[in-house]
């Protein structure tokens, strides 16, 4: 778990700190990896690969799949984003303050969910089954997402 900085609290990323995320972790600051690392940083979302490339191409940014792709596993690899495994395809989001997720079973939406009763509810599961979370351990709350149970 690493520290969050202060503009990660505040959730109001500079277009600096994707650079900062990627020098800190030994990646080299190809336009790729900092379009598709700024696009989770800035918009908070978890997004999966065709949606990044979506929203990038949307953005006007000329970047083939594949490569959203392949940044996406490598900056999943060393920790700079975080992969959750839902219905549908692979979400990614920025890692920053530990939280944890809810998604959709019908669209496959992910959300961020955090909340001081959730670290509460991690210590009562622990008491209740010995299972103690790791650093990548967290809820993973499924059901509708408000669009979906309209
Ligand atoms: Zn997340
Ligand atoms: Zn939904």
């Amino acid at each position: 778990m690493s520290v969050a900085t202060q503009s990660e609290r505040d959730g109001t990323a500079t277009p600096d700190e994707p650079r900062v995320r990627l020098r800190q972790q030994g990646l080299r600051c190809t336009p790729g990896r900092l379009r598709v690392l700024t696009l989770l940083m800035v918009s908070g979302r978890h997004l999966s690969i065709t949606e990044t490339w979506e929203e990038l191409t949307r953005a006007g940014e000329a970047i083939h799949p594949a490569t959203v792709y392949r940044t996406l596993e490598t900056l999943t690899a060393v920790g700079v984003t975080h992969a959750v495994h839902g219905p549908g395809p692979t979400r990614y989001g920025a890692t920053g303050d530990p939280h944890h997720h809810t998604v959709c079973q019908r669209c496959g939406a992910v959300a961020a969910l955090s909340g001081e009763h959730l670290v509460e509810a991690a210590a009562r599961i622990e008491e209740l089954t010995g299972l103690r979370p790791d650093s990548s351990g967290s809820f993973l709350v499924s059901g509708r997402c408000a669009r979906c149970s309209g």
